[in-house]
């Protein structure tokens, strides 16, 4: 099969590579295996890409810890920054094409996506400027002792991400990681493989050593599980290496770390391969069913578009999706039927057209789950206020959906549905909010909205969440740390907490005086 072929979208023809990225080259799996990527708007094929498996993991692994080993290990931080700038300036250049792609891949808007590889790049260039401030501590202990603490890479971090915000998702994975000096096998998701594919040419034209950021795409359950289970992040199979002198294997052997956003269930494969393989660090960013609070006193305007905005951007294919609106009871009527209509206006279709709101679901097996749960919600007695339905009879369009009268027991109410569906519910008072809100396995984010400010802030202290927001929905920035609580998942990305995932401290204490014991 080809390496590259000529896509051509409503706005603009590119090259498009297929390959696996490995060692700055585009190569075919060891098996040969490909796989189709399917357009959601209208079921075509857009290409057919290779598929990596396990033993392609191995030579990717192998790759990065040579590069870990090599290059990337002396390279001056500030250079290391450098690259990682450079690559934030490529997203900006390539801004148009990445959205093209990920606008055909997924479904998104191509304004939607434009938004994504712009936050792509802002977060990229976030992690530039740090690469070249990470220190430790000096610790004061006696005066004969010189004790001090690095923080060090981890080294080969896996990264597994998903199909909602493919390029994002990427940017906010390698970002951190390069930035401390970590080097990377991602792992695209299976449904949106193209857009990373893209990026790893800019990783090239940065000039990013061979190595350092290796790209494999494949199956979850055959390349993810190969990831999370994978001896040698640390460190490549005893096949992968049966070549090799022992000694290299054994320096080869160190576990490092893989890092997930995906749905719970998988997290949790991912948290045990890791535990039965090697105990590399796992972080996991993953579901939420996240509450989005409206108090009477609350601008009603802002408050439904926020709360518009918060279930039905990217489809609600978002792991913070403000699924569960819950509303003060004095003004619960007025809020449903204003929401009723302001969702009706949410232009449902073609990511191409420049009206468009909401697009297709990502794929056929999320929009038959979606449509099982509005099925379900409706056999449990919830009732539907709005949607329900398919639109159209080619891509996979579901109407923006609301239940109402819904309670606790419900499957709509207690599991991420990842669609454009959400549960509202009323409330009489802030104790009884918070109870609603926080009933829940996941606490990844939440929202409230209100004008006075001690209801605010008491409400936000209150709240089991990574993220509360205050009067708006889904404003992350890269400055800004983002994970779960509960089953939400650990470790955060973004901000400089998300350095933390990627480096470990090294003590060191010299002693300057003569034996004591
Ligand atoms: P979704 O259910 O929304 O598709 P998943 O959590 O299944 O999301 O997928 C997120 C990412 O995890 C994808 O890249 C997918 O290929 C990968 N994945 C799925 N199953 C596994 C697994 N068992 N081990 C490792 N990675 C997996």
């Amino acid at each position: 099969m080809a390496l590259f072929v000529e896509i051509e979208t409503p706005n603009l023809k590119y090259e498009q590579p297929l390959g696996l990225f490995i060692n700055n080259e585009f190569v075919k799996g060891v098996e040969g295996r490909t796989f189709n990527t399917i357009n959601p708007h209208n079921e075509q094929i857009i290409a057919s890409v290779c598929e990596g498996t396990e033993k392609d993991i191995d030579i990717a692994v192998i790759a990065a810890r040579e590069a870990l080993n090599g290059p990337w290990r002396k390279l001056p931080s500030v250079d290391r920054g450098k690259l990682v700038l450079k690559l934030a300036d490529l997203f900006e250049r390539d801004v148009n094409v990445l959205a093209n792609i990920e606008a055909t891949d997924n479904g998104k808007t191509v304004a939607m996506a434009a938004f994504d590889v712009m936050g792509s790049a802002a977060t990229l260039r976030y992690y530039g400027g740090w690469a070249d401030k990470i220190f430790g501590q000096t610790i004061d202990i006696d005066e004969n002792s010189h004790t001090y603490t690095r923080h060090e890479p981890i080294g080969v971090c896996g990264q597994i991400i998903p199909w909602n915000f493919p390029i994002l998702m990427l940017a906010w994975k390698i970002g951190p990681a390069l930035a401390t000096g970590n080097t990377v096998v991602l792992k695209p998701a299976e449904q949106t493989p193209l857009s990373a594919l893209y990026v790893a040419k800019l990783i090239v034209e940065a000039g990013f050593p061979p190595g350092v950021v290796n790209i494999v795409n494949g199956f979850g359950t055959v390349a993810g599980a190969a990831i999370s289970s994978h001896m040698y992040i640390g460190c490549g199979s005893e096949r992968a290496l049966e070549s090799r002198p022992k000694w290299e294997m054994l320096t080869l052997a160190t576990a490092d770390k893989v890092a997930f956003t995906g749905s719970t269930a998988v997290g949790r494969e991912i948290m045990a391969a890791a535990a039965k393989s090697n105990l590399k660090k796992v972080t996991l960013e993953l579901g939420g069913k996240s509450p989005n609070i409206v108090f009477p006193d609350a601008n009603l305007d802002n408050a439904l578009s926020w709360v518009n905005f918060g279930i039905y951007y990217n489809h609600g294919q978002a792991c913070s999706a403000g699924s569960r609106i819950l509303v003060h009871q004095d003004i619960y009527e007025e809020f449903l039927s204003r929401f009723r209509e302001r969702a009706k206006l949410n232009k449902v279709g073609s990511p191409f057209a420049p009206d468009t709101f909401q697009g297709p679901q990502i794929s056929k097996t999320q929009f038959d789950r979606i449509m099982r749960y509005i099925e379900e919600g409706k056999a449990d007695g919830a009732k539907l206020e709005t949607g329900g339905a398919r639109l159209g009879d080619a891509g996979y369009y579901i109407q923006p959906t609301i239940f109402s009268n819904v309670d606790e027991s419900m499957s709509i109410v207690r599991e991420e549905i990842f669609g454009p569906v959400c549960t509202v519910q009323s409330f009489k008072d802030e104790d009884e909010a918070i109870r609603l809100a926080n009933n829940s396995a996941y606490g990844l984010a939440s929202a409230v909205h209100t004008m006075n400010a001690n209801i605010a802030t008491r409400v936000a202290n209150r709240l089991q969440a990574g993220t509360v927001w205050i009067n708006n929905y889904a404003m992350v920035h890269q400055q800004m740390p983002f994970g779960g609580y509960k089953q939400s998942g650990n470790g955060r990305e973004l901000g400089a907490y998300a350095l933390d995932n990627y480096t470990q401290v090294k003590t060191v204490r010299q002693y300057l005086g003569d034996a004591i014991f």
